[in-house]
């Protein structure tokens, strides 16, 4: 069956996966892969921009890219590869910054809120990231990218750059991509109010143990009224019970009936959880220990990918300098 278009998404090394990237991200990920052709980039310059301290980004590339093999990325149909190994971008990203107006990127607000994050770390290469951004999507020739609506204006301003390029060239070298909106649900974290995240030490991986889950999940933080277990329970306020209603949908009327009569306490119910997240991810543990006993699988999974990405990089940079006149 012939393929809607393509599509490119990106995501930093950040190591093993969450339940927070499962759900945000790779779900989706997978599930795009049967009607586009997929481009997955594990963004790894990008991940240099706000690294305080280099950590260890080689063995982040790995364990991201086996929880990504794990979760159901088909490497034969789909480009996953490492955005450093494609050197193209970086001389994409360094011809279109002379298409971008300084004043723009410094006036973004995810701009502002990445230098009130790292206020002694304010970076040339972090007021460049959207356009950095913006050359892994058109270098690819990529046309679809799917984003959630806090991305959005990244992709606006993607839009426009290259919008300016094919004006300015009097080309029409780049592709303007389009914006697939996506619900993304914000999964939070154990500690029930923060958006789940390893900085935060509040995620629960997707490769933990079950031992680890169990533990993971006794942590999580419940409804605050309940603080007696003979205290009825607001599953609405739980976020115990929101991650039931994508893990539990069988025992989902029983745990809404129950809490709210104290008939199940939350130990009760975060037992229950820690159960249906082994159960549900069973299969996908069981494929990345597969995997994983080849430690050259992954790396030969990635090198393949950037060779695929490279013969459509070159391409694009032979029309990207011959538009802008290079000799
Ligand atoms: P990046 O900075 O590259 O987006 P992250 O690790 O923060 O790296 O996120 C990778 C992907 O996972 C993104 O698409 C992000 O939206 C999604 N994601 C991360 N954490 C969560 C979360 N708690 N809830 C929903 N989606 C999430």
């Amino acid at each position: 069956m012939a393929k809607k278009g393509r599509v490119f998404s990106g995501a930093r090394p950040t190591g093993r996966q969450h339940l927070g990237n499962y759900l945000g991200a790779i779900k989706n990920y997978v599930a795009l892969q049967d009607d586009y052709e997929c481009v997955y980039c594990i963004v790894d310059l990008h991940a240099l921009t706000t690294m305080d301290e280099f950590e260890d980004l080689k063995q982040n590339t790995a364990e991201m890219a086996l929880d990504w093999l794990a979760a159901g990325i088909r490497p034969d149909e789909t480009i996953m590869f490492v955005q450093s190994h494609v050197p193209q971008v970086t001389e994409l990203h360094t011809i279109l910054s002379m298409f971008t107006q300084l004043g723009k990127l410094t006036d973004l607000p995810t701009f502002k809120e990445k230098v009130a994050q790292h206020p002694h770390n304010v970076n040339y290469g972090l007021v460049g990231y959207p356009v950095l951004m913006t050359a892994d999507i058109a270098l690819y020739k990529t046309d679809t990218v799917p984003v959630g609506i806090d991305q959005a204006s990244h992709i606006e301003f993607a839009r426009e750059i290259v919008r300016t390029f094919n004006h300015r060239t009097q080309s029409n070298v780049l592709i303007e991509p389009q914006m697939k909106n996506t619900e993304y649900p914000k999964v939070l974290g154990t500690d029930g109010a923060q958006k789940m995240g390893k900085s935060l030490n509040n995620h629960i991986e997707l490769a933990a143990t079950p031992e680890e889950t169990l533990a993971r999940v006794m942590t999580m933080v419940t409804d605050p009224q309940r603080q007696r277990r003979t205290d009825p329970g607001r599953p609405e306020v739980c976020n115990v019970f929101t991650l039931h209603k994508t893990f539990s949908p069988n025992e989902l009327p029983m745990i809404d009936r129950e809490c709210r009569v104290a008939g199940i306490g939350c130990v009760d119910c975060k037992k229950i959880l820690a159960k249906s997240l082994n159960a549900d991810l069973a299969p996908f543990r069981a494929r990345r220990a597969e995997i994983a006993k080849d430690p050259n699988r992954v790396w030969d999974v990635l090198h393949d990918g950037a060779k695929r990405a490279t013969a459509i990089a070159e391409k694009t940079m032979d029309e990207v300098k011959a538009a802008v006149g290079l000799p």
